[in-house]
């Protein structure tokens, strides 16, 4: 059965190592990885002061890099054609434009929160599928974080880490242009192996726990499916979804929809607005009643807040599409626990608990309904929850 390889990090860092000293006439002084992610439940909630749970992917982005004593920023990628060119002085809001952008807003946030980042050469190469809702862009940018600490000798302790996924949430919404509520950076930054994050974005500094999954011991299996069909954030569905909560949040007086109850929507006159917060509200519970249901094994309550969530998403924030539905359904006809879309939606990835012995069934079943409904064929992840960004070698 065929999922998309995370790769191996001391290979796929090799890999760069020889292509960097290609691109640049010599070879990186440090290579950096950080890992996508797929969040398990608590979709939307981050930028509404509330929970989320995500798992850091085995697959990720690496990030070689070498200093330069001209102040001269190259940034290349084995995925894109097109490398950047420019100087350390001008990595800005409106000085890059394309891709690059993530990696030279890392660059640039840093350099604003005090770091003395000089010019580097750097080029990225990973596993993580680009625009699938699994953080791609986060990958990219943690890596690049991480890989200006190795260059300027830097530990990255936790502390270092939150300062960092800072960075990088400055770096996506200011430079590249895509706004977005912090739980991407803060798990391929904070993630440890085997659990879950916890992050509640209530905190001022954004508190973070490790939540035991457990996986093994009940036989089940994390199977992500990327339908391919492409999300683009900066193309507006995102930020009208946060407007709409804005509005919730200024019409029912509160700082953030955190705060509000799900009996005061009952208030709120506008029937889309009310929808829209009625999903936040109730997934932030749904969330909670996740953690509490992991550390009971009770995984029929987690199934159901899977199943409470995806419907949710669908009808009250209407992010999913048919192609996520069709996964969804069809995973959970094939024996799933729980199902759901994940991520920003408009496209992209949904993940299914499915036991073990049945992955290859569910796989072989929702690839058949694709066919059938003359969908383009998925892509499937098989994931074990890894650990966060770090340096290679
Ligand atoms: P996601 O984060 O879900 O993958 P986004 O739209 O947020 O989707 O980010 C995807 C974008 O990030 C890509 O279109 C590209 O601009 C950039 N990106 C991510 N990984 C790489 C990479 N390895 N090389 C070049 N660009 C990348
Ligand atoms: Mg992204």
């Amino acid at each position: 059965m065929a999922f998309v390889a995370p790769g191996d990090p001391l290979e796929l860092a090799d890999v760069l190592r020889t292509a960097f000293a290609e691109a640049y006439d010599g070879p990186p002084a440090v290579v950096a990885r950080a890992p996508g992610r797929v969040n398990l439940i608590g979709e939307h909630t981050d930028y509404n002061r509330g929970l989320v749970l995500p798992v850091a992917l085995p697959h990720a982005t690496y990030a070689a890099m070498s200093p330069r004593t001209d102040g001269v920023v190259r940034i290349g990628s084995l995925e894109e054609e097109q490398p950047w060119t420019g100087t350390v002085d001008a990595l800005g809001p409106g000085d890059v434009e394309g891709w690059a952008a993530y990696a030279a807003g890392v660059l640039w946030a840093m350099r604003a929160s005090g770091y003395d980042v000089p010019g580097v050469d750097v080029l990225v190469h990973g596993t993580v599928p680009l625009g699938a809702g699994l953080s791609s862009s986060a990958a990219l940018e943690c890596s690049v974080a991480l890989a200006v600490c190795g260059v300027l000798g830097v530990e990255p302790d936790a502390a270092v880490r939150g300062r960092l996924a800072a960075a990088c949430i400055r770096a996506e919404s200011e430079v590249a242009g895509a706004p977005t509520g912090g739980m991407d950076q803060t798990v391929s930054l904070l993630a440890s192996a085997g659990s879950a994050l916890l992050i509640d974005f209530d905190a001022s500094d954004h508190s973070t726990t490790d939540v035991a999954l457990g996986l093994d011991r009940a036989d089940l299996a994390l199977l992500v499916t990327d339908t391919r069909v492409k999300h683009a954030l900066v193309d507006g569905g995102y930020a009208a979804r946060r407007a709409d909560c804005e509005a919730a949040a200024a019409a029912l007086g509160v700082p953030s929809l955190r705060q509000a109850s799900l009996e005061s929507l009952a208030g709120l006159d506008d029937e889309r607005i009310r929808r829209r917060a009625r999903h936040i509200v109730t997934e932030i519970t749904r969330v909670s009643d996740t953690v509490e249901a992991l550390a009971a094994g009770d995984w029929a309550a987690i199934g159901k807040a899977f199943r409470d969530s995806h419907v949710s998403m669908r009808d009250d924030f209407e992010i999913s599409c048919p192609e996520l539905d069709l996964a969804v359904t069809t995973a959970v006809e094939a024996g799933a626990v729980g199902a759901r879309m994940t991520g920003g939606g408009f496209g992209g990835s949904s993940i299914a608990l499915v036991p073990v012995d049945r992955v290859e069934a569910a796989v072989r079943a929702i690839d058949a309904a694709f066919v059938a409904a003359g969908f383009g064929a998925p892509q499937h992840l098989r994931v074990e929850p890894a650990g966060s960004a770090d340096l290679v070698g």
